[in-house]
């Protein structure tokens, strides 16, 4: 089987959704947490394996030896990212998978957000099964789904500098990922993954203007102006100082992935920013 974990996720559905394509889904088990949130996916013929990486007798049974497995990196940062996915790691290294496939994070950065990948990434290169690396860029996602205070206030806020971000779509980086668990020869391999074009703050409030008619600003601030800001719209102060920290690796360049793995992996271009800017604008 192809093994999904997280496929009840933004990025899990992409996953699921562009496997369906290619694969019968017989062939596909969605490792959920919440089997009522994939009630569909079951509908349409997916194997539902319900797992927490809280608790890791709920893996005992959900991998079989030869399987392809995408481990989806969890979103629970107060809870130890690196013990959970050493969790799935495990029993995935018991059953003796095929390939285990991880989405990590650019090698180049050096933000804190990325510590907890770097742990398991190592983690995967000692348990000695073959892997892939899918070192994920940054979502479009994380700036068009979050467009009502730029709308409300006319200001891009980040502080970022003049920094650029080579950001693709979720449904980009699920291409890569379905290429990988599909096809052949990507075992041991690392894959640097980012937008085919790198943007930059001042040019993503420009977009934003020519699509809105509005005058939309790129208001750049300091870090610690950020945190206060993202703290002050409610964000738990860590996960603040944690997004302020990646818009200070994007002032250093440190989001600029250009080595094109991603488009070679989907086949195809990635998806521009504009055109990621319209569809949140339709909404
Ligand atoms: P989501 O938050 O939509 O999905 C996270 C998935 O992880 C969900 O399916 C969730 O399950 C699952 N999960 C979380 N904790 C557990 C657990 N204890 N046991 C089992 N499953 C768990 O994120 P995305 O799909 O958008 O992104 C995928 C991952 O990529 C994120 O979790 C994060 O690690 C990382 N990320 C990357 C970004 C980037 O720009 N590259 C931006 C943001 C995150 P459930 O559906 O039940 O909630």
């Amino acid at each position: 089987s192809i093994v999904v974990t997280g496929a009840t996720g933004h990025l899990g559905r992409h996953v699921v959704e562009q496997l369906l394509d290619k694969v019968p889904a017989d062939r596909i088990t969605a490792v959920v947490r919440d089997e009522a949130k994939a009630a569909d996916l079951a509908a349409r013929g997916v194997k539902l394996a319900v797992a927490d990486y809280n608790a890791p007798e709920t893996f005992g049974s959900v991998f079989a030896p030869g399987d392809r497995v995408l481990l989806i990196s969890g979103n629970e940062f107060d809870k130890g990212r690196p013990a959970q996915h050493q969790v799935v790691i495990d029993a995935a290294k018991a059953a003796g998978v095929a390939l285990l496939a991880y989405t990590s994070a650019p090698g180049s950065l050096s933000a804190a957000l990325a510590d907890d990948h770097r742990v398991t990434e190592q983690a995967l290169l000692a348990s000695g099964l073959p892997y892939t690396l899918l070192r994920n860029g940054w979502y479009h996602e994380n700036y068009t789904e979050n467009l009502a205070p730029v709308l409300e206030h006319d200001a891009v806020v980040a502080a970022a500098g003049q920094g650029r971000v080579s950001s693709a779509s979720r449904a980009d980086y699920a291409a890569a990922a379905v290429a990988v668990l599909t096809g052949e020869g990507h075992e041991n391999k690392t894959y640097e993954l980012g937008g085919d074009e790198a943007w930059s703050f001042a040019e993503y409030a420009a977009e934003l203007s020519r699509q809105t008619g509005k005058e939309i600003a790129y208001n750049a601030v300091s870090p610690e102006v950020l945190t206060g800001i993202l703290t002050g719209a409610g964000l738990p102060g860590p996960f603040a100082a944690i997004l302020a920290g990646v818009d200070a690796s994007i002032e250093k360049g440190e989001l600029v992935v250009s080595g094109g793995d991603l488009s070679r992996l989907a086949g195809r271009p990635t998806t521009p920013l504009a055109e990621a800017i319209t569809a949140a604008l339709k909404g």
